[in-house]
């Protein structure tokens, strides 16, 4: 057979090596399948925006020896005189990975010696993501009338597959075929009614796209408190599509929020970061608020009349009303300075930021940080809970500038970054042209809307 004269002609040294390798599957075979949804969803194209930026690579045709045999064989039949060797036709045969599986199981399915699962292996770093697999996934064995594998086809996520084919002296190569992707942009636009939540969902946005609008915008809004009806907004997206398949959303390209008869723009540089039209940054050195807007369960009941009455009355503080064990996150970067309990506030953390600047975050029911750690701004520092004197769980959380408390959600907040120089000049540019679609496009959509 040839494997086995493959084998024989193989030095010393690089049978040790697969004789290492054989051991090393054994090993494999051995440890338990992981537990597959989260590492399964981080490998499909990322919805958040951000992340996920897909190059535009070209579509990696590549005809299967037989597909090209069809196609060509009608046209020259009777040009051809000594046609060549008809090429194997293969028999394919699909497995599908199953809980506990090791690769070798799915071989012995497909009647594939180990040894060629081995030679496949061998190629390295190609090949190692078959030593990854999934249950739910798919390995194509293609065999020809001798019961040799011939080919092997993986789709490693919606947009790359791996192909382990023959060359022509029978060694396995290995190549990964990308998928074109055709990125369209799209606008949604909707006035909030009952929450921005609802609002979102009703334009069109998935869940991705609303906390990432919030995040561009979180510096500017606390999108707990501070969202109104009547508030409205606007988003110029990407989507992403594979031979008309859509796929997966782009990058947020641009937004406008209204809030409150406030409009903020956003802009995405082309640094992945967001700038208002003047340039600069939406990043500032405090969020508005320390709680994710999804958390405050008030803005998004749609019967209530008030979004905010999840409120009480603020005193030297804002309160947040939300479940216990919420996390609460640092709105800037800076130094604990106290991290302890008493009976008044309960567990409470203490931030000191530059600029002269206190934050205070009240009734935890867990502190996560300790006096002297370095924080970062939406690092998160603590449960939300109902210790100390309270009447149930919420937040208190302090703002003091000079020893002076200010309204978080009001106060100026130090100057954001700006972009300088030419990137400045090209990108407002930029962003005058797309702001200006933009607001065009909201004026139809919103028109639109009954
Ligand atoms: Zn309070």
């Amino acid at each position: 057979m040839l494997m086995q004269t493959l084998v024989s002609r193989i030095p010393i040294p690089h049978r040790l090596l697969i004789l290492g390798l054989m051991l090393l599957s054994a090993l494999v075979i051995l440890m338990p399948t992981e537990p597959s949804d989260s590492r399964q969803t981080s490998r499909e194209p990322s919805e958040l925006s951000e992340l996920y930026v897909p190059e535009l690579l070209p579509l990696n045709t590549t005809l299967s020896a037989q597909s090209v045999q069809a196609d060509v064989a009608p046209f020259f039949e009777a040009e051809i005189e000594a046609p060549e060797p008809a090429l194997p036709e293969l028999t394919w045969h699909s497995i599908t990975v199953q809980s506990g599986d090791a690769l070798s199981n799915l071989f012995r399915r497909a009647n594939v010696s180990q040894q060629t699962m081995l030679a496949i292996l061998a190629l390295g770093d190609s090949t190692r993501t078959l030593t990854r697999l999934f249950p739910g996934e798919t390995l194509e064995f293609g065999l020809d009338e001798a019961g040799q594998l011939q080919e092997l086809r993986y789709a490693i996520n919606r947009l790359e597959s791996l192909l382990v084919y023959r060359d022509d002296e029978g060694r396995f190569q290995s190549e990964q075929q990308r998928r074109a992707v055709e990125t369209r942009t799209e606008y949604a636009a909707a006035t909030i009614q009952s929450s921005f939540w609802h609002a979102g969902l009703s334009a069109g946005l998935s869940n991705n796209q609303i906390m990432a609008l919030a995040s561009i915008f979180g510096w500017d809004i606390d999108f707990a408190l501070d969202i109104r009806a009547g508030d409205s907004f606007t988003v110029l997206f990407e989507r992403n599509y594979s031979e008309d398949e859509f796929i997966g959303y782009g990058a947020i390209l641009a937004a406008q929020f209204s809030n409150q008869g406030r409009v903020i723009q956003a802009v995405r540089h082309n640094d992945g970061h967001y700038y208002k039209p003047d340039g600069t940054s939406m990043r500032q050195a405090f969020l508005r608020a320390p709680v994710e807007f999804t958390r405050i369960s008030s803005n998004f009941n749609p019967r209530r009349q008030h979004p905010v009455t999840g409120r009480v009355a603020p005193h030297n503080g804002i309160d947040y009303v939300a479940p216990v064990g919420t996390p609460i996150m640092a709105t800037g970067d800076g130094r604990v300075t106290a991290s302890t309990y008493n009976n008044l506030n309960g567990n409470y953390v203490f931030i000191q930021h530059g600029n002269n600047i206190v934050t205070k975050y009240l009734h935890l029911s867990r502190r996560q940080v300790r006096v002297g750690d370095r924080v970062r701004q939406g690092q998160v520092i603590g449960r939300l809970g109902a210790t100390g004197r309270v009447t149930g769980p919420h937040l208190h959380y302090e703002f003091v500038v000079n020893g002076v408390h200010r309204n978080p959600r009001t106060v100026q907040l130090p100057q954001a970054q700006a972009l300088t120089g030419g990137d400045k000049a090209s990108f407002i540019a930029k962003a005058n042209e797309v702001l200006t679609e933009l607001q065009s496009q909201q004026q139809q959509l919103l028109a639109a809307t009954p």
